[in-house]
């Protein structure tokens, strides 16, 4: 959520993280970082890209985003989203500076990849992390919880194309099942990793 809270009445109050105390124990600076990847431009996953003066965090970072989620997120004035990471973003368009909109898998650095999975938003993409013949999955939130696996059906309040989503689950649980791939959504419990067991009936395993 970036330094900011946002209150929307008794059953959501989200509060920023402690992303930069978190860099800096350890030994992590600012302008050190060179790269940020989003999944997706929802607040709670974007917010430390602008500070309320809606300058850069992240001073010397290339910012990594689905293509498809600039129009849906800081084009469309209907569309929710923080001012300052709307007038950051648009800040930084102008001056053609560290925006790289992706529309197609790309490696973004040697065992970094990103790959599109939309549905929840219209650009979400997730992060595969590789080395030495295992590979890991951000999932942001392709995969909200686990339990999707149980119950296909169940969709996140927050997919903006719930059919597509859900295929694109199918998909990614696929790929957790393959014996080499583990992964964790953004809003997994305790931030777990884990895979899909095949046996007797599909199940997640952590
Ligand atoms: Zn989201």
């Amino acid at each position: 959520m970036g330094p900011r809270v946002r209150d929307d009445g008794r059953p959501r109050l989200l509060v920023g993280g402690q992303l930069l105390l978190g860099l800096r124990a350890v030994g992590v600076t600012r302008p050190d970082i060179t790269d940020v990847i989003c999944t997706h431009l929802h607040a709670d996953h974007c917010g430390w890209l602008f500070d309320n003066r809606a300058q850069p965090v992240f001073p010397q970072a290339t910012i990594w985003f689905g293509a498809h989620d600039w129009h849906h997120f800081v084009l469309d004035p209907d569309i929710w989203m923080f001012d300052h990471i709307r007038h950051g973003f648009r800040a930084a368009a102008e001056t053609g500076n560290r925006l790289h909109p992706i529309n197609q898998d790309i490696t973004i650095a040697p065992g970094v990849t990103a790959t599109m999975t939309p549905g929840h938003t219209p650009g979400h993409l997730s992060v595969i992390v590789s080395s030495q013949g295992q590979r890991a999955i951000l999932l942001g939130d392709a995969i909200v919880c686990p339990v999707q696996l149980d119950e296909p059906t169940w969709h996140s309040i927050g997919d903006v194309d719930p059919d597509l989503a859900r295929t694109v689950r199918e998909r990614l649980f696929r790929e957790l099942e393959d014996g080499i791939t583990i992964g964790a959504g953004a809003h997994f419990p305790e931030l777990q990793f884990g895979r899909v067991l095949a046996a007797q009936g599909r199940r997640w395993f952590s």
